[in-house]
């Protein structure tokens, strides 16, 4: 090998750079263009995938031809396809190609997205599109926060920042957090991760339509302050993640005023819909919180990762998370500056705004709205369609894109072997939940590549699947 090789200094040439750069977008675009006439679950064994990738690393490299043709075959091809428009599991990703391409450009130049010295371009258009977020949100201005990598992320970052303006670096020993048994469960990892006992975060029943209910959650604050506890932090859900049920939240903040407490809206999936008339009006109160969270790889259509977190007075996120060592000094800079790594628990962070920002650059904010309409929409098709076959019944309607619904005749084994079934033929993936103790088949219809006979054709094969399951 002679000095400064292409191999050893890890360089391509630049036909070569274009040669594979051209290849991985084909790879993308036919994704893309096929998932129509793709199954959307898929997947192999463990065995099967050890068999095909279980090796030493390479002493010598192979060629990015043979790579690329692995990678399409043995690693992207064996899993289900969230972007798919009959994946209706869990909650969907229906990623967009100009977000793809946006992570690619911030994979290209690398900018580290911590520091304003470092990179500030980065940093004003994740200013700008960070308060994009707060405008759709409602919160005033002098509001803001920062990307993170999903909304586990955004919970975390919310609560630490609402525990240190409660406690600072004090004892947090009588601190109680509250959130329904609808919210999501990543508040409870997050707690878990800041130290709190599990017996400082109460999980409270919810009420009626499974929101939670803010008479109840008043009353708990106050047995544990009369107890001699320290009630600081509510979290509402604007969208559960089970039935896209919203919390009241104009409720849920008067209450939280009322008993001190932080709030917390949970937004991670049902935020976006305040860009319609429809969930704007269904989230009213959200603009009262303390704290948002928002994932835009579910509903505002980017891939992973990205979520962000709003606090009305962003200030809490610096007074919580500012490191200052001698090594970093010279980045400190003028106040007007941003140093994101000031903001969150990253200090090397990838430039996440892009693909959002470059989203609504080209589509426009109309077209993401619609967009958003759209899953909206579906999911009212879907409730229509079951409910014209007297073999299912509702469990909880179309909500923010969500409808959860039971074979009429079959138990809960039943609901979940229909699931099972689905999955293993491949058409549509949806996935089963539990609803006041019963299993429930649930879809989640946020990709606006889902027409509505994808709809209501898996509406249909899933009547059929129960009745062959049911014998
Ligand atoms: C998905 C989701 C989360 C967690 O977000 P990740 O991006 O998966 O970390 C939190 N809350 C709600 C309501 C969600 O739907």
């Amino acid at each position: 090998m002679t000095d400064g090789s292409p191999a050893r200094t890890l360089q391509l040439s630049p036909d070569e750079m274009r040669a594979l750069g051209y290849r991985v977008v084909d790879m993308v675009v036919e994704h893309v263009a096929g998932l129509h006439a793709r199954p959307a679950a898929g997947g192999e064994p463990r065995a099967e995938l050890e068999r095909r990738l279980r090796e030493p690393p390479p002493e010598e490299g192979r060629g990015w031809e043979s790579v690329l043709e692995r990678v399409r075959a043995d690693v992207m091809g064996p899993m289900s396809h969230v972007d798919h428009p009959r994946f209706f599991a869990y909650v969907p990703s229906p990623s967009n190609f100009v977000g793809a391409m946006a992570d690619a450009l911030v994979a290209g130049f690398n900018p580290f997205a911590g520091a304003w010295p470092v990179a500030a371009g980065p940093a004003q258009v994740e200013l700008v599109t960070v308060d994009w977020l707060r405008q759709l949100c409602g919160l005033p201005e002098g509001a803001g926060g920062l990307f993170v990598s999903g909304g586990s992320m955004a919970n975390l970052t919310a609560l630490a920042a609402a525990r240190h303006r409660r406690f600072g670096t004090g004892d947090f020993s009588r601190a109680v957090l509250y959130c329904s048994d609808q919210a999501h469960s990543s508040i409870l990892r997050a707690a878990r991760v800041l130290g709190f006992a599990p017996e400082q975060v109460r999980v409270l029943p919810a009420g009626a339509g499974f929101r939670l209910s803010p008479a109840g959650l008043e009353r708990a604050a106050e047995a544990d302050r009369a107890a001699g506890r320290e009630p600081f932090f509510a979290m509402a859900s604007a969208g559960t993640t089970n039935t896209g049920a919203v919390d009241p939240l104009a409720e849920i903040a008067e209450s939280c005023r009322r008993a001190g407490l932080w709030m917390h809206v949970d937004g991670a999936y049902g935020a976006p819909a305040a860009l319609t008339d429809e969930g704007k009006a269904l989230l009213r109160g959200m603009e009262e919180a303390d704290s948002i969270s928002l994932d835009p790889h579910k509903w505002l259509f980017q891939p992973f990762e990205a979520g962000v977190v709003l606090l009305r007075d962003a200030r809490a996120l610096r007074d919580a998370f500012r490191m200052v060592p001698e090594y970093l000094r010279d980045s400190d800079l003028a106040a007007e500056e941003v140093n994101f790594r000031d903001w969150g628990v990253q200090l090397t962070r990838s430039f996440r705004a892009l693909k959002l920002w470059m989203t609504l650059q080209v589509f426009g904010l109309a077209a993401v709205r619609e967009a958003v309409a759209w899953g909206i929409r579906l999911a009212e098709a879907a409730e229509e369609e079951l409910r014209a076959s007297p073999a299912w019944e509702i469990v909880t309607p179309a909500q923010l894109g969500i409808v959860t619904f039971r074979f009429a005749a079959g138990d809960d084994d039943l609901q979940r072997r229909i699931t099972a079934a689905m999955l293993r033929d491949g058409w549509a993936m949806l996935s089963t939940t539990e609803l006041a103790g019963r299993a429930a088949l649930r879809l989640c219809t946020i990709n606006p590549r889902t027409t509505e006979d994808d709809v209501r054709e898996t509406v249909r094969r899933l009547e059929r699947i129960a009745h062959a399951e049911a014998g």
